[in-house]
């Protein structure tokens, strides 16, 4: 049967040849390390899932409002105010099946056939699909990795075109874990102004920072600003909440509105029980996502240190979320392979290891690997990678 032309251009995600290998060899009876997923290894807190039950039990498992219940929306209104400095009305939010949903939605509502999105690589490997699921057409302007993976505002004007709609900025980013600053968010939102494109504020990763740097939504610096971005967020990688499905944006009413409208006619709302959970969530103080941000920045530190000692392979140190992104063109090469696909593949055949080559990120001299797992595994991998590098040399 023929398929319609959107989804024959769709790339399958990169992640999914090298599971598949992984998942072959697992089943052979090999002991293989997968560092490629991409979300928390703890299970959602406690006061989460009792309220996930009492929701339930009190028969909150009935459509909703298509944009989410009131009281989440309120919810987020306050986070929103408290974290970040901005002011949403209700009408100004939706409550999304995850935040990928959010933005699947907001391109369909956006884009024009032909319209453009710039997209900074390395970039989250969803970003190119949906645009182009909404008919758009993503630009992509490499971040060096000099500067730490940053798009800088020259760059940003020079990949602008009249057909221009909106750029995506995504801070803390996956994959690099590289992080904008203030006085960089302002000089990248000068640019949008003058230019009039909108502004995609992906900020999934805002609470797992591992420095001092403090988050800033570009949204919150000015008025002007506020007008021009959609905020992203959501409470997969805070809360630990990935197979809940809770995700959000907020933004100007028009765009909301026709979210919703899009929403209403496809998800129709998300699950009732997650909006109960994830209005838990924000509702109550409890520090045990703090534990979990600990465990990941002694995880980072350590393995940082363990992968970057590897000869011929570098890493720009990520400042959050909970990927390692570096670059190991070097090794590959120094190991005879002509491309770091084949690498990783020879890596994982050889060593039980599997990382996630960058060129599904737009960063093809790159892997990622994820240290959402324990330091006893992480240590384990550091050691087969460094073996395979040593052995090839
Ligand atoms: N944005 C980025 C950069 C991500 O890495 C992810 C998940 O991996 C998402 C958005 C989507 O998160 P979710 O749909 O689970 O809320």
């Amino acid at each position: 049967m023929e398929l319609a032309k959107r989804v024959k251009t769709l790339t399958p995600s990169s992640t999914l040849a090298i599971s598949a290998k992984a998942k072959e060899l697992k089943q052979q009876g090999h002991d293989v390390i997968g560092l490629g997923v991409g979300e928390p290894d703890f299970n959602t807190p406690g006061y989460i899932l009792n309220a996930a039950n009492n929701a339930m039990q009190n028969g909150m498992t009935k459509y909703t409002p298509s944009g989410g219940i009131l009281e989440l929306k309120q919810a987020i209104s306050n986070k929103l105010t408290k974290d970040n400095g901005l002011e949403y009305k209700n009408d100004q939010i939706i409550v999304t099946t995850g935040a990928k949903h959010a933005l699947y939605t907001l391109f369909q509502v956006l884009l024009n056939n032909n319209d453009e999105v710039i997209v900074p690589a390395p970039y989250w490997v969803s970003y190119p699909e949906q645009i182009k699921l909404a008919g758009g057409s993503p630009v992509y302007v490499n971040a060096l990795e000099e500067n730490e993976f940053k798009l800088t505002p020259a760059e940003l004007e020079a990949s602008i075109t009249s057909k221009t709609k909106a750029v995506i900025i995504n801070s803390p980013s996956n994959p690099t874990g590289m992080m904008y600053n203030k006085e960089e968010l302002e000089k990248l939102g000068e640019v949008c102004l003058k230019h009039n494109i909108l502004i995609v504020s992906d900020e999934i990763y805002e609470k797992l920072i591992y420095t001092n740097d403090e988050h800033v939504s570009i949204a919150s610096l000015s008025k002007e600003l506020k007008e021009q971005t959609i905020v992203i967020n959501g409470l997969s990688k805070s809360h630990a909440m990935t197979g809940w499905r809770i995700g959000y944006a907020a933004g100007p009413k028009s765009i909301i509105k026709a979210m919703t409208n899009l929403a209403s006619h496809s998800t129709s709302n998300p699950t009732s029980i997650s909006q109960y959970a994830a209005l838990a969530a924000y509702e109550t103080e409890n520090d045990s996502m703090e534990e979990m941000k600990e465990a990941f920045n002694e995880r980072l530190n350590r393995f940082y240190d363990l992968i970057n000692e590897i000869p011929g392979i570098s890493c720009v140190k990520p400042k959050g979320a909970f990927y390692l992104f570096p670059n190991v063109q070097k090794a590959a090469a120094d190991n005879g392979y002509s491309n770091v696909d084949d690498w990783v593949t020879a890596l994982l055949e050889e060593e039980k290891v599997a990382l996630i080559p960058g060129s599904g990120f737009g960063a093809p001299n790159n892997v990622r690997l994820s240290y959402a797992t324990s330091i006893e595994i992480l240590e384990e991998a550091a050691k087969r990678i460094k073996r395979f590098v040593l052995n090839h040399q």
